[in-house]
């Protein structure tokens, strides 16, 4: 695959504009050579107002790599795909895991271990984020403090009712973002998280993911 980086377009383009667009920065005459473009990166340029445009950082997936890669421009690469890996572990271990907490740390390092093949116990001081919801509402409308389930405890962890800014750091080499992003995706988070600059899973999504 051939990363293309700051491929600048209004932010109107249709798929078939960015399609053409790829084909001339990569002067391809045919565009049938391109079997797939992803987009690995979307940000906005707003500095020449009212012109809008957004700046693609793409992935294709095209015939004839090494000679395109050969007359290529400097914004041109071949494009390196960082996967992550769980690093090994010894599964007959049989001591038992608990994991105090169910924030981002304390789910996600559950759902690692579980992938893993152990079987740890969460054990966390608040309510479900259900039944959460109704006593942060509480607090919000009438001032009553639960002090073992608020905004601040609870399943979800901290964050659970802001709107779940994250951070793309599309350079990581370990892979290991893309892995945690790909995981919401999985569980509900829209799609675009993969790939715009600064994205959010939304207030409204949030406590379901
Ligand atoms: C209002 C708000 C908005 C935020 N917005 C964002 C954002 O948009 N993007 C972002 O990246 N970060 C955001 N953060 C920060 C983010 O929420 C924290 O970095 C993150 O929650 C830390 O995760 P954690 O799992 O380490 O700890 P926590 O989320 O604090 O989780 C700890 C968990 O342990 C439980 N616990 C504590 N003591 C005990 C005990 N004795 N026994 C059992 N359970 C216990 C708590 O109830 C809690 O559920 C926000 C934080 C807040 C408060």
């Amino acid at each position: 695959m051939i990363q293309i980086n700051q491929l600048k377009l209004p932010i109107y383009a249709t798929e078939e504009d960015v399609l053409q667009a790829v084909c001339k920065e990569l002067r391809i005459k045919n565009k049938k050579d391109i079997k797939n473009i992803r987009v690995l990166k979307r940000s906005v340029d707003s500095r020449k107002k009212p012109d809008l445009y957004y700046v693609y950082h793409l992935a294709v997936d095209v015939l004839h790599e090494e000679i395109i890669l050969k007359h290529a421009k400097n914004n041109i690469c071949l494009y390196e795909e960082y996967e992550f890996s769980f690093p090994k572990v010894d599964i007959r271990n049989d001591k038992n895991i608990v994991i105090v907490g169910m924030g981002p740390a304390g789910l996600f390092a559950g759902l690692m271990l579980s992938r893993a093949g152990y079987k740890p116990l969460i054990i966390e001081r608040g309510q479900k984020v259900e039944d959460r919801i109704r006593t942060v509402e509480d607090f919000f409308a009438n001032g009553n403090l639960n002090p073992k389930s608020n905004v601040q405890f609870g399943e979800g962890g901290a964050g659970t009712f802001s709107d779940g800014k994250l951070n793309t750091m599309i350079k990581d080499k370990s892979g290991f973002i893309s892995y945690v992003l790909k995981t919401f995706v999985e569980h509900g988070a829209d799609e675009d998280i993969l790939y715009v600059n600064k994205p959010h899973i939304g207030t409204d999504v949030l406590s379901r993911v």
